[in-house]
């Protein structure tokens, strides 16, 4: 079975990765931004051939790294935990939904929202004079919410992201593969206990944490077909595979 502990510990790993990758990308982009100082308040990636398709490329290295990181961390745990698959083989065939968006896709999502958000932040560094410091500094400190900064004071509305995205787009990033770390890791334990003749599971509670949700179900049992599949964060519930 798996390890909640390990499991937590490994998705908070790749969570403190998930925000070093950002911010060396963050950094890597203002330099990248700041050959173009000539461009003033009229900044826009796509005004220039050259520098387009290098923002596309830190921003699609900014993916790779976080899909690769969030598998290395999910197959550890699979490793340690499970018994009938091999963490590496269970994550290629259960980490890439047979519908809906990749995990890569998610990813450069965050990253095309990093470049919009960095385009309004970069035309006003180079209107106020900012260095590209400061300019980093002001970024994080309004990473959860822009529209907060003096700066963009009349602004309101600029960011038109689709209902689900995060503003924080560290925080995104790391909601992504987290998702996707315990999502597999879940998937895989469900498989590997029903190949083992599991029968049923109980819901059982991972914290004491407030939730209404976790707390009518924890001790209920589940028949073995149906997999275990709500992860609340604070709750970190788990499902006891029973074999009788
Ligand atoms: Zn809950």
């Amino acid at each position: 079975m798996v390890s909640n502990d390990l499991l937590v510990q490994q998705a908070a790993a790749y969570k403190r990765e998930a925000r070093k990758d950002f911010e060396a990308a963050l950094a890597a982009l203002i330099s990248l931004a700041f050959r173009y100082k000539s461009m003033g308040e009229n900044f826009l990636w796509s005004a220039d051939p050259e520098l387009e398709a290098e923002a596309n490329r830190i921003c699609r290295n900014l993916s790779d790294t976080c899909a690769s990181k969030a598998k290395a961390r999910a197959v550890a745990v699979m490793d340690e935990c499970l018994d009938y698959f091999d963490g590496e083989a269970a994550w290629d065939f259960i980490a890439e939904p047979t519908s809906g968006e990749s995990l890569l896709t998610r990813f450069d999502m965050a990253g095309s929202h990093l470049l919009e958000l960095l385009e309004i932040w970069i035309a006003l560094a180079f209107v106020n004079g900012m260095t590209k410091t400061y300019l980093k500094i002001e970024i994080l400190r309004y990473l959860a919410n822009p529209y907060a900064s003096p700066l963009w004071k009349g602004l309101a509305g600029v960011l038109k992201w689709g209902p689900g995205y995060m503003k924080d787009i560290a925080a995104q990033l790391a909601l992504i593969g987290q998702d996707a770390i315990i999502g597999a890791v879940r998937r895989a334990e469900w498989l590997d206990a029903m190949a083992k003749g599991a029968t049923f599971w109980i819901w059982r509670r991972g914290s004491n944490f407030k939730c209404e949700d976790c707390q009518e179900r924890a001790g209920q049992a589940f028949p073995i077909d149906i997999p275990f599949s709500e992860m609340h964060a604070r709750c970190m519930c788990w499902p006891e595979y029973h074999y009788e």
